[in-house]
This record gives structure tokens, C-alpha cells and sequence, in this order.
């Protein structure tokens, strides 16, 4: 007979690179396997991690024993393993940490009551087996319920009679003992208007409260499920009756799919020719069923999404499953509407605002494949989808799919990898793809598709650049808006139609200086200027969010000269009221949308045209489809090119685009005004002529020169402590390590970063280069190795392989 397996290797989300033996209870012998989520005892602490191998081997240390199994299913299969594996050496991130972000099942892990067997529990449990007992006392239930997983006390009282006082007998026998920690966690926490109740069944005895008495009664006469946000008008306080009545399962608590009549429906379209172009290649390689990677370059408004939805329809035809992912604000209500009304409950939508208790819910529909179409952000491509056959990644160029915290992943790439694992087919779609990507399309790694045209032959925007020093020259003001972008406002409110004003830089004066001694007011935690905020008579941070009140004198000098420069959107919203007394006025950004909610709740007000004008940071730029926009104003085009990044071109040049296709995109053609001080930057120029090609050709110029990517691979490497002279030693004794680097690598720094202080943290930095993604992955190996066994703390080393910004 095959003994049974006795240890477990567990990774768990710790920054170690190692995994961590124990020994199995016996009960759970047989039911731990490869990708099972397990608690287990790690130190004084409790940590759920994935279990990687079981085994028999002796090992000498004598292992701690596992505390419980936490789902019956593993959480990971084979292949999403394998995905965290090659996370975890791509992006040299510890496994377990990688495997963290990998399981949305955090949600499980509650505070609450968890009964399980002790060892003479277990024996008692055994002997209860051996002897075959058909005894039906509750004790014995509850051992032979316990033997077979950890329950929760709700759970327990609901399917055993007097289960309380049967769990303390048990307990006081040795054979029980009682945790506080996991539970599974109820959906009650998500807002009443998602959630719908349905009446289970009156309470036996006991005496409810009056709003609860209410809406039990409620329920009853009216049989089906009900929106609580809904009864709240039939029934005072339903939402906290509800709640309180699921608890007690008197009722039950759903969660409801996006409501996707609050949409207008959309006839899928007939593709024209060059669409249909684009999807006969993808259809070809879907039917192929090989891995391919299709980059759909198309200009803003070609109708990329329709040809998404079509290979959708095709791999669901083929009995495949997809995944589409999109950046974090282009996960809209409109855009998981339209794709309700297209494949109703057959899709799952996760992004970052969901309460975790839905993300578990919405993963579990995936795995057990009733839901075959995920429509995702970032995180989203480690979904269970069964029979992933299509991958589609929406705006790849957009920097969201970046993950910025350990692990540093990039969900485009992650994609594209766990396709090519799966002989999977990936779309990626932009209108200003990546360098990377588009270069990677040029040498023929992917396949291009291109969209030249909008859709019925709507036209393009006209775009049109002012020089605002030139502006400055004529009138002699400084004016935030031009002479011209004035104009066409008033056009606009004139005829009824919208007009959206960008300015990426939020507060209303980006800075505040003494004109007697030059001070600028910074943040005394990060090397950056305090940006004031009107409205909240604060100078914030934007990096660490410190605040302090508007200083009156110069903190230097004592001067009252004191002045505040440069423009942010509260000022431009300030400034267009003041131009435009009689407009509706509203402003997206960070600081008027508290939540994803706030956001939708203004953009779909706009869309109803209860707004005449929009104006926002990059966060109205992207992917919004309103018709009745004819006018997209960019208040200053150059917020981003000062900073010293070497994709601020790039980046100045997406968005800028992105927002000019915000123009006409009905049958009325837009106009885009861009106000700059830098006309001759050819970011901004190609921008305005809308020419990626040209764009693309002189970038990839410049990449090639200074051997940026796509031409280098490069790692960021930043050293951070508390106190300066630690960092700067720390980086120095890395320089050391690294220098000379070798044939092929450079390496840039140790320096001060550009943000030399964040946080309270000094930071120093250095920059690896190589066209060897071998030897980089070799480097940060020994900067790894180096810092352990000089045994830094975990958080004083930041590494960023791939890295989207390098500030
Ligand atoms: P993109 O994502 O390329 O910017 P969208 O997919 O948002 O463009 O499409 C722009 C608009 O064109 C949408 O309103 C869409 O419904 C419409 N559309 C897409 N395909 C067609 C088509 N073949 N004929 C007519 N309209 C279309
Ligand atoms: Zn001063
Ligand atoms: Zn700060």
C-alpha cells in the first residue's frame, strides 16, 4: 500500500525565496494537494499560502503541523502555477508573494469563529468510523462533520440543533478547539442597490425587531428576489433589516449582476471591410487554435471593441472561454453594460473597487465555468477561466497595467505569457500602442492589425496648436485660456453641445513661492512642492498626501510676497465659471471623485448632457464614447514633459492623443484646441497631426540611441531607508557589488533619484541596461543575494524589472 503523503511544502506570502515544510494533520492526508490554499502557523502568526508539493521525506528539523485546509478545490491549477513561477523569476519577486496576488480568496480570511477536531478529537472521530456508529446525537454530527473540514459557528448552528452548548461540551472534553480567525465571509457587506433579497423563512421563535418584522413580512407577500435599495421605499430601514435578517437566514442576500438595462443597447454592427480584415486574422487563429499575439492598432473611433465582442463571440461558439482586460478607470458601467447585454450572465466583471467578498464570488462563477467571458483590470489575468482561448488586452499601452507594488508585474505581458503557456490567442488594442509593442509587431513577434479609419468615415478631429507665448506676446496676459479655446467654448454653449477641457495637474496652484527669496513650500517628507488646494484652503502632497494650512509669510524669509504658480483643474473650473457664469460646470479628478462611484456617477451625467462642460485630469481622456463632444481643449499640453523619464514623450504623446479622439465622436466633427509652450516638441506635433507612425519612428530613434526599450532591458534598482547616510551606503556598497558590470550591461548610478525623498524615505538609485534579459534577470539575482546576507530589511530594496516610470 502507497503510504500517504506526511508533509507539505507551503509558500507563503512572506518576502523570503523559499518555501516552508509541515506536517499534515492526518485528516487532511488525503484532501491537501498541489495549489490547495492552506493556513499555517509562521511564527507567532497565522498565514494562508499555497501548498506546492506533498510529500514523504523525513525531513530533519521536526515541522510544525498545518492548521487547516481552507478550500476544498485548490485555488490554483497546474497552469496558473506555472504562471507564478515564471512571475516570480521574471520579475525576481519572492513565490510567495507572487501566489498572493495570484488568489483573490483573501476575502475568506475574516475574524470570526472556526471550530476544528484536536488530535483526540480526530481520534474520537476515528473511533466514531471504525465502529461504523450509526448514532444520530449531535455530538457525534459535529465530530463527523468537524473530521471532514474546520467550520465556522454559523455554519455549525445552522445544521446542528443546540450546537452551541454541543461545540462547549466538546470543548471542554479536549476534542474541539475553537479559532478566531477564518470565516467565510457573507456578501453583505456590498451597498443595498447591489444587492437583492428573498425571503428563506419565519424565525421559529424568536422576536424580531420592528423594521425587521417589516420587512420579513414583506418579503413573504411578495415571493421573488427584490432590490434593497429598491424596498428601502416600501420599507423604513430595509437595508439594515436585510442585512441583520441574512445573518439569521431568514432571508437570503445576492448579489446582483450589473444593471445593464441602464444602458442603451447596441445592435452589434455589421463589421466594415477594414474591421472585417482585422477579425479574419484573429478568426484564422482562433480556429487554428495556436498561440498568437495580434496587435489591432486602430485610430480613435475605428470600432475596436466591435471586433473584440465578435472573437468573443466566436471562441464561446468554439466552447472556448475569454478574458478582456482594460485599464483601471475604462471599466465603466457602459462598458460592462454593453457587454451584459451582449453575453448576459455568461460574464464576470472584476475590477479593484469590488468588495473582495464579490471578487470570491465572481471567481468562483469563472472556475466553475458558468462564467466563460472575464472583463477585468490588471489582476484580472490571474482569473480561472476554463478553456482560455482569447486574451484581449484593451489600451495595452496604458501604464494602469503596471502593478506598482510588489510584485511589479505587467499585466499585458503576464497575458501574453500565460497564452503562449496555453496556446491561447491575445489581441492587443491602442490607438498609440506601446514602443515596445509596436516594435515587437514590426520584427514579426506579433502580428499588426490596423484600423486605419473611424467608423462610417467620420472624420478625424481638427486639431489646432497655440503657442500660448505667442498668445502672451498679443495680449500681453497671462490668460489660462486662449483667445481662441474662449471662442469655441461659446460656440459650443451656444448650439448645445459639450466641450471637455484637460489639464493633467490637479489642485488649483501646482506650487507656492516667495518673491522676495525665491522659497518654494515643499513637503517635508518627499523632495516635491506642496500643491494648494483651494477648496480645502490646504497645501497637499500628492505623493504621501501630508497637508498643512496656507502659510501667509514666507516660512523663510517672513516676507508676504508670496505667490502661487502654475494652473491645476480646481483653478480651470474656478476660472471657467468666472468666464462662463451661465455654464453647467463639472470637474473629474481625484479630488472630486472620492470613489469609482463619484466618477461614473459626473461622466454619466455629461453623457446625459445635464453638464455643458467636463474638465479633468488624464482621467477623462481615456476610452469615453460621447457623441455630443465637439470640442476637447487641452489647457496645457505640457504637464508631463519635464519630467525626467524616458517615456514622458511617450506618454505626453498617448494622452494627448487619447483625448483628441474624445472629439466628434458622433456625426458631428470635433475640433481639439492644444495649448502648449512647446509647439515645435514633436510629442506635441504628431500629437496634433495624429500621426503615430511618425511619432513612433523618431521615438524608437531616440530609444535606440540612449538603448531604452525596447532595445535594452532595464531594471530599476532603488535603495530606500529612513536615514540618508544609510541609503547612500546601502547604494554604494550595491555600486560596488555591480561595477564593473561586464560586456553588454550598464548600469547608471547609484544617484539620488529624481524624487530624492519620498515618504520620509531617502532614495538612491541605480539603473540596469542590457540588451541580455538573461544577464539582467543574473544581476538582480546577486543584488538580491547580497542584500540578504547582509540582511537588509525586506522594504529597503525596490526592484522594478520592466519599470513604467522611473522616478
Ligand atoms: P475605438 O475603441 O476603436 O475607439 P469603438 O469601438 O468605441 O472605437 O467604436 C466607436 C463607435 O463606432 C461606437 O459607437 C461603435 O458602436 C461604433 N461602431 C463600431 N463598429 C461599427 C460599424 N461597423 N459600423 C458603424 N458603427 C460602428
Ligand atoms: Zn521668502
Ligand atoms: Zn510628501
Amino acid at each position: 500500500m502507497e503510504s500517504r503523503p506526511v508533509y507539505c511544502d507551503v509558500s507563503l506570502p512572506v518576502p523570503l525565496d523559499q518555501v516552508f515544510t509541515y506536517l499534515l494533520p492526518e485528516t487532511l492526508r488525503h484532501r491537501v494537494q498541489r495549489g490547495s490554499r492552506v493556513l499555517a502557523p509562521f511564527g507567532t502568526r497565522k498565514l494562508a499560502g499555497i501548498v506546492l508539493r506533498t510529500h514523504g521525506e523525513l525531513s530533519e528539523s521536526r515541522p510544525r503541523e498545518l492548521l487547516r485546509l481552507l478550500d476544498e478545490e485548490p485555488a490554483l491549477d497546474e497552469e496558473l502555477l506555472k504562471l507564478g513561477s515564471w512571475i516570480s523569476h521574471y520579475y525576481c519577486v519572492p513565490l510567495g508573494e507572487v501566489l498572493r496576488a495570484m488568489t483573490p480568496l483573501a476575502g475568506d480570511l475574516r475574524r470570526g469563529k472556526i471550530f476544528s477536531l484536536t488530535k483526540s478529537g480526530r481520534d474520537a472521530a476515528r473511533q466514531l468510523h471504525l465502529n461504523d456508529t450509526d448514532a444520530q446525537d449531535p455530538a457525534t454530527e459535529v465530530l463527523r462533520m468537524l473530521d471532514v473540514r474546520p467550520l465556522s459557528a454559523s455554519y455549525l448552528n445552522k445544521k446542528v440543533q443546540k450546537a452551541a452548548a454541543v461545540l462547549r461540551s466538546l470543548e471542554k472534553k479536549g476534542f474541539v478547539e475553537v479559532e478566531d480567525v477564518a470565516a467565510e465571509r457573507d456578501p453583505l457587506r456590498a451597498s443595498a442597490a447591489r444587492l437583492r433579497a428573498e425571503f428563506v423563512r419565519r424565525p421559529a421563535a424568536e422576536k424580531l425587531p420592528k423594521a425587521e418584522r417589516e420587512l420579513l413580512s414583506y418579503l413573504e407577500l411578495h415571493p421573488g428576489s427584490h432590490n434593497v435599495a429598491e424596498l428601502e421605499e416600501s420599507v423604513a430601514k430595509a437595508s439594515t433589516a436585510a442585512r441583520a435578517l441574512a445573518r439569521r437566514e431568514l432571508i437570503k442576500l445576492t448579489l446582483e449582476a450589473v444593471a445593464a438595462s441602464q444602458f442603451p443597447f447596441r445592435a452589434p454592427h455589421e463589421l466594415n471591410p477594414h474591421q472585417q480584415a482585422a477579425y479574419s486574422g484573429i478568426e484564422e487563429a482562433l480556429d487554428a487554435k495556436q498561440f498568437q499575439t495580434f496587435l489591432l492598432q486602430g485610430v480613435t473611433g475605428s470600432g475596436k471593441t466591435e471586433i473584440y465582442l465578435k472573437a468573443i463571440d466566436t471562441i464561446l461558439a468554439r466552447g472556448g472561454g475569454a478574458l478582456m482586460l482594460v485599464p483601471e478607470i475604462g471599466l465603466t458601467p457602459a462598458v460592462a453594460g454593453q457587454f451584459h447585454h451582449r453575453f448576459g450572465e455568461r460574464v464576470a466583471i472584476l475590477h479593484s473597487g469590488i468588495h473582495d467578498s464579490e471578487r470570491t464570488q465572481e471567481w468562483r462563477r469563472i472556475r466553475s465555468g458558468q462564467a466563460q467571458v472575464v472583463v477585468a483590470t490588471r489582476s484580472g489575468v490571474f482569473a480561472p477561466v476554463r478553456n482560455l482561448g482569447l486574451i484581449i488586452v484593451d489600451e495595452e499601452h496604458d501604464q494602469s497595467y503596471k502593478q506598482q507594488e510588489t510584485p511589479r508585474y505587467h499585466g499585458r505581458d503576464v497575458a501574453i505569457v500565460r497564452a503562449r503557456d496555453r496556446g491561447a490567442v491575445v489581441v492587443l488594442g491602442s490607438a498609440t500602442p506601446s514602443l515596445e509593442s509596436r516594435y515587437n509587431a514590426d520584427r514579426g513577434k506579433y502580428q499588426l492589425l490596423r484600423l486605419p479609419e473611424r467608423v462610417e468615415s467620420r472624420p478625424m478631429p481638427v486639431v489646432e496648436v497655440i503657442d500660448t507665448r505667442q498668445e502672451f506676446l498679443e495680449t500681453r496676459k497671462q490668460a489660462t485660456f486662449s483667445r481662441a479655446l474662449i471662442d469655441e467654448v461659446t460656440n459650443r454653449l451656444e448650439n448645445g453641445e459639450q466641450s471637455m477641457l484637460l489639464l493633467n495637474r490637479r489642485g488649483f496652484s501646482s506650487f507656492m513661492t516667495c518673491r522676495a527669496c525665491g522659497e518654494r513650500l515643499e513637503c517635508p517628507n518627499c523632495s516635491v512642492t506642496l500643491t494648494f488646494h483651494r477648496r480645502d484652503r490646504r497645501m497637499l502632497c500628492h505623493y504621501c498626501n501630508f497637508s498643512s494650512r496656507v502659510p501667509e509669510r514666507c516660512p523663510k524669509c517672513d516676507s508676504d510676497h508670496i505667490q502661487f504658480l502654475g494652473v491645476g483643474s480646481e483653478r480651470v473650473e474656478e476660472e471657467l465659471h468666472g468666464a462662463f457664469p451661465r455654464a453647467r460646470i463639472a470637474r473629474i479628478d481625484r479630488d472630486t471623485t472620492g470613489g469609482k462611484r463619484d466618477y461614473e456617477a459626473i461622466l454619466a451625467k455629461f453623457r446625459a448632457r445635464e453638464y455643458d462642460i467636463l474638465v479633468g485630469t488624464q482621467m477623462i481622456a481615456k476610452g469615453h464614447d460621447i457623441p455630443n463632444v465637439t470640442l476637447v481643449g487641452i489647457v496645457s499640453a505640457d504637464t508631463g514633459l519635464g519630467l525626467q523619464d524616458f517615456r514622458a514623450a511617450e506618454r505626453t504623446f498617448q494622452l494627448l492623443t487619447q483625448a483628441a479622439g474624445r472629439a466628434g465622436r458622433g456625426t458631428t466633427p470635433g475640433i481639439v484646441l492644444m495649448q502648449t509652450i512647446n509647439p515645435d516638441h514633436y510629442a506635441i506635433r504628431f500629437a496634433a497631426e495624429q500621426d503615430y507612425e511618425k511619432f513612433y519612428a523618431k521615438e524608437l530613434e531616440f530609444r535606440r540611441v540612449m538603448h531604452y526599450p525596447p532595445f535594452a532591458a532595464l531594471a530599476n534598482v532603488i535603495v530606500r531607508g529612513a536615514r540618508e547616510e544609510e541609503a547612500l551606503a546601502k547604494s554604494a556598497a550595491l555600486g560596488r557589488l555591480l561595477n564593473p558590470a561586464g560586456e553588454g550591461v550598464k548600469i547608471l548610478g547609484p544617484a539620488a533619484a529624481s524624487l530624492a525623498r519620498l515618504k520620509n524615505e531617502y532614495r538612491y538609485q541605480m539603473l540596469i541596461k542590457t540588451s541580455n534579459r538573461k544577464r539582467l534577470n543574473e544581476i538582480i539575482g546577486e543584488v538580491r543575494r547580497f542584500a540578504a546576507a547582509e540582511k537588509w530589511s525586506p522594504t529597503s530594496l525596490m526592484i522594478d524589472v520592466d519599470p513604467m516610470t522611473i522616478l
